[in-house]
């Protein structure tokens, strides 16, 4: 088959790879799209360590079942199915506490094994989700993102008809916005330095959008930029016993100035959010409700040989959720 590799920190080609054969306990997906994210592009870059390469990257893929391990049951070839990436061993405390996001043994599809930039990919029976024949396929991409922001969302816990703040009009910020206003929770508004990016918030999310968070006051506010100075901002801007969701993904080495007082007199809570926990089903159960929603964020797409013109868009910001169409 074809497949994106990474053999190097910033060297991707498209080379002719074995297929890969299922697991015992698991299919081979023949990838109809597979996201590209953030992540990838750290990945890509080699700052999460260059011990895995080369690498398949592509962490949010949905297909079809081409084949099926011997002891895999529940799934048959031809059913459609979104994947989640997370692979959780099981076994360790975290994992026996129902926290397998926090796995000492944690890996990904397309981060510690290989992924679906590729034409197949192999998945655990346990990472499959079945879609069934109905489901709005325009918007099914959003799986693995939308499953993200869920889990964030648990975490921030809001109240509806109370006023939210989000740092970031990314593909993220976008997704937060629209669960947020699903949930009831309003008005929402989204903080971006760039016009562009706010004005596809605005038409997207129907949230207000603003340049600076300069007199913006919310009891639930979102950093979803990863951007320290974003950060601050974000804790300024948290209402008294209010909570900040820190979702953004920043540099490892990056520090940010916190009041310990302020954490104590206006009895802050700051929580964070990393990737998926239980989340992913009612992930599906949103976006197969709410597809309309959804499918606008989904703006470009790329075969795989064009994988690096996909990156160049990605990174120039220039797109809210990009796919690689094997
Ligand atoms: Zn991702
Ligand atoms: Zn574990």
């Amino acid at each position: 088959m074809r497949a994106a590799l990474v053999t190097a920190p910033g060297r991707l080609a498209v080379e002719t790879v074995a297929d890969p054969s299922p697991a015992a306990d698991g299919v081979v997906v023949k990838v109809r799209s597979c996201g590209i994210c953030g992540t990838d592009l750290h990945l890509v870059d080699g700052e999460l360590g260059t011990d895995r390469f080369p690498l398949v990257p592509g962490h949010e893929p949905w297909g079809e079942i081409v084949a099926v391990g011997r002891s895999a049951t529940g799934f048959a070839v031809g059913e459609l199915v979104a994947v989640d990436p997370s692979l959780h061993c099981g076994a360790c405390d975290p994992c026996r506490r129902g926290q397998g996001n926090m796995c000492q043994r944690w890996g990904a599809i397309g981060a510690t094994r290989p992924g679906a930039w590729a034409e197949f990919t192999a998945v655990p029976v346990a990472n499959l989700h079945r879609l069934g024949d109905d489901f709005p396929l325009d918007a099914v991409a959003l799986a693995e993102p939308v499953a993200c922001a869920v889990r964030g969302l648990r975490r921030l816990n809001p109240r509806a008809d109370e006023p939210a703040v989000i740092f970031g009009a990314g593909t993220m910020g976008l997704v937060l916005a629209i669960l947020l206003d699903l949930q009831g929770v309003g008005p929402v508004t989204v903080v971006d330095i760039n016009p562009a990016r706010r004005e596809l918030a605005a038409r997207l999310t129907g949230a207000a959008v603003c340049g600076s968070a300069e007199g913006l006051r919310a009891r639930w506010v979102i950093e979803a930029t990863g951007n320290p100075a974003a950060f601050e901002a974000a804790l300024a801007c948290v209402d008294r016993a209010g909570t900040l969701l820190v979702f953004g993904v920043a540099n490892p080495l990056a520090t940010a100035a916190i009041s310990p007082y302020r954490v104590y007199a206006d009895e802050l809570t700051i929580v964070g959010s990393m990737a998926i926990l239980h989340s992913f089903p009612p992930a599906i159960a949103t976006i197969r409700r709410h597809a309309d929603r959804f499918a606008p964020l989904v703006t470009d797409a790329f075969g795989l040989d064009d994988i690096e013109a996909a990156l160049t868009l990605v990174r120039s910001g220039k797109t809210i959720k990009t796919l690689i169409t094997p």
